[in-house]
């Protein structure tokens, strides 16, 4: 089986096929991508414990060695996001303006979802996975980050539906055949199949068509890949063009990697293609501009609630003076703009602020974490590195403070919270993430 994938590649590349196969049987580069929606760039930078240098190609992006990133402080912290080199470009190309309704609709584990925001947070975000596991992963890693897009779990087909021709910009990060994870897990070519590359190549296809359903006219889409195959590539690019005459291929102006492979009359030089070839693993880039006759669809909100229990936590902990509040399954959820109405699959719509039982209310973790909110805490406490550390295994602090709810942080990123009981901070850290 690996000997047909060299085989296609080698007609593929032609020239380039023997650096490629050198560069392949390299060992993968490992790369974290820096979260400055929650700290700036030199407080990241003093929180990370072990070696990092910058990649040329995006400057958020660092090489690192550590072999359990998983445990370090800065990724407890969600100030890092582990994130191959070349799977960073698509957000890049998609570039959403502010106040847009940007749509990700293969979005977990999260990374492009994530990258999105980091370039411009000021957006409606929906990060859609039909996988209702990997979407509860998706949630997780978004969490951490401190970020609060809407998240869903929906066939993009009724994603298309509820949404049809309304958002500004798609991006369509589509199911593949995954060679550009070959230099991480060498088994992929035991599957390898071409078989299974059209099997996938027809998948792509029909989401594409939901990626258009969803453009409004004038927006953009950008359709991504991590596979080197032609047809999952720029013959999905091809047909999606001759189905819809008046979408344009816009040029991804970018000073690295490579054009798209040429197929019949396509203009590949505007595609941008990732490869060992260009020091990352691998990922293929579209942009297109749609043009369609449906005008943009009414964009229906969410009404607001209110709950005195729930109003005066949030007025306790914050100092702030607007916010809409949503009760969404028998949890509270606080945004600083009106939320879009969703009928289904919706996992979260904002900041879970928390829960009811029989009238005390139960404060959520992610409302600590939470990255808009940061900046109107009024009560926190500020740990040293050992009560950090301490706090992160699930132990109580103790501290002379008055009874109530606080936010912790260690060099002022959001930590967690704790609840102050005779000057005890009893451990609220969830079980899951504690080490
Ligand atoms: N964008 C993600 C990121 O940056 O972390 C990676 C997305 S991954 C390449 C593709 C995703 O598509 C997977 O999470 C997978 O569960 C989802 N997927 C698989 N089959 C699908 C289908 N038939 N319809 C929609 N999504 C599907």
């Amino acid at each position: 089986m690996a000997t047909l994938f060299y085989e296609r590649m080698k007609a593929l590349l032609g020239d380039e096929y023997e650096s490629f196969k050198e560069e392949l049987s390299k060992d993968a580069v490992k790369t974290i991508f820096l979260n400055e929606r929650k700290a700036d760039r030199d407080t990241i930078k003093k929180i990370i414990d072990f070696k990092i240098e910058a990649s040329r190609i995006n400057d958020r992006v660092y090489f690192y060695e550590h072999d359990n990133i998983g445990r370090t402080n800065a990724y407890d912290l969600g100030l890092i996001y582990p994130q191959e080199l070349s799977a960073t470009m698509p957000a890049q190309v998609l570039a959403p303006q502010k106040n847009s309704l940007v749509v990700d609709m293969c979005a977990a584990p999260g990374g492009k979802s994530i990258d999105l925001l980091n370039i411009q947070d000021d957006i409606t975000l929906i990060c859609n996975e039909h996988d209702f596991k990997r979407a509860k992963i998706l949630r997780s890693n978004l969490e951490r980050l401190g970020l609060s897009p809407i998240i869903t779990s929906l066939k993009t087909k009724d994603l298309a539906d509820m949404f049809e021709s309304q958002a500004d910009y798609v991006l369509l990060d589509a199911p593949c055949s995954g060679e550009g994870m070959i230099r991480k897990d060498r088994s992929i070519l035991n599957n390898y199949s071409l078989n299974n590359i059209q099997k996938l190549a027809n998948l792509q296809s029909e989401l594409l068509e939901d990626a258009f359903k969803l453009s409004r006219d004038g927006a953009y889409l950008v359709y991504s890949t991590c596979t080197y195959e032609i047809e999952e590539n720029e013959m999905n690019v091809y047909a999606f063009l001759q189905r819809h005459p008046r979408v344009t291929l816009l040029d991804i102006q970018m000073g690295h990697g490579h054009p798209g492979v040429q197929y019949k009359d396509l203009a590949s030089h505007k595609l941008r293609r990732f490869s060992p070839l260009d020091g990352c693993e691998g990922q293929f880039v579209a942009l297109f501009e749609i043009h369609k006759d449906d005008k943009q669809k009414h964009i229906s909100y969410l009404k607001p609630c209110t709950q005195k229990i729930v109003d005066a936590f949030i007025n306790e902990m914050l100092a702030i003076d607007h916010y809409y509040l949503y009760k969404f399954n028998d949890y509270y959820y606080l945004s600083l703009k009106p939320v879009l109405k969703i009928d289904k699959g919706l996992l979260r719509m904002a900041v879970e602020v928390g829960t009811l039982n029989k009238q005390v209310f139960i404060p959520s973790h992610s409302f600590f974490r939470a990255n808009i909110l940061r900046p109107y805490f009024k009560k926190l406490i500020e740990l040293e590195l050992e009560e950090y550390l301490k706090y992160r295994t699930g132990l109580s602090l103790f501290k002379d403070v008055e009874d109530g709810y606080y936010l912790l942080t260690y060099l002022k990123q959001a930590v967690g919270f704790t609840k102050a009981s005779k000057g005890e901070l009893k451990n609220k850290y969830p079980k899951g993430l504690r080490f």
